[in-house]
């Protein structure tokens, strides 16, 4: 039984519109710069979320408003680079006190605004993930498909509930976007972020990146992925965010 096909999930790479929601500055490059740039460049409406100000995202002797404030300029040159006119920062602290329902406030009215056909965010289930940050937002933008789903928002019928969902560093991936031509502009949306990325580290870090998409290019697109680079994903419809065990496997 073709399962994707029963539940209308569409090819990522084929949306009309979407909802990138980042719990950091940088997660949206790390996980989806490609697919970002590849939508933009279709002519589909990406729109990006940031939850939190990443005021913390460094150790040493900096001042996190001062972090916060250069994050700010380093998100806003990567959201040029990759083609995003429309971004919106939600301004919780970063590794703050804020709750999952409080990203559902906020996020509810930017979907029903926007109404995305899919929102994409960090995977929240990946196992040994422990960033708060991460688990509150991809837990939120998935409460979300209940949300929607019931009587907690007042619609008018029929009810706006996005097609489907897509997580990016997700250990339970079932889609790869093939983004080999957006690969130079995803590592340079990623270098925009010179508080986290300009590190002795990086180049190695660069490398592990593409071996990593290489590998994942072979297993999904078989023969033809070979020399090909993709971002994966677990892409799953609303149904399947709630009292769906196979979800994990679908
Ligand atoms: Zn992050």
């Amino acid at each position: 039984m073709d399962l994707r096909a029963l539940l209308g999930l569409k090819p990522l790479d084929d949306v009309r519109s979407a909802l990138f929601v980042q719990p950091h500055p940088d997660d949206n490059e790390v996980g989806a710069g490609g697919t970002i740039a590849k939508l933009a460049v279709s002519g589909c409406r990406v729109v990006t979320v940031t939850v939190t100000d990443g005021r913390c995202g460094a150790t040493g002797p900096i001042d996190p408003n001062q972090l916060a404030r250069r994050r700010q300029q380093e998100l806003e040159a990567a959201c040029e680079m990759l083609g995003v006119r429309e971004h919106i920062e939600f301004g919780f602290e970063d590794l703050g006190a804020y709750t999952e329902e409080d990203v559902v406030e906020k996020l509810v009215p930017v979907l029903l605004d926007i109404r995305p056909e899919v929102v994409v965010t960090v995977d929240p289930w990946t196992p040994y993930e422990a960033h708060p940050d991460h688990v509150k937002t991809g837990r939120a933008v998935a409460q979300c498909a209940i949300r929607l789903a019931s009587l907690a928002v007042p619609q008018h019928p029929p009810a706006y509930v996005p097609l489907m969902f897509a997580f990016y560093a997700s250990a339970y991936a079932n889609t790869a976007v093939d983004v080999t031509e957006h690969w130079d502009i995803k590592l340079r949306a990623i270098e925009a972020h010179a508080s986290q990325f300009a590190t002795p580290e990086w180049p190695a870090l660069k490398a592990f990146f593409e071996y990593q998409s290489r590998q994942a290019a072979v297993q999904f697109l078989g023969a033809s992925g070979d020399g090909r680079l993709v971002e994966t994903f677990k892409v799953l419809s609303p149904r399947q965010l709630h009292f769906f065990p196979d979800a994990i496997s679908s």
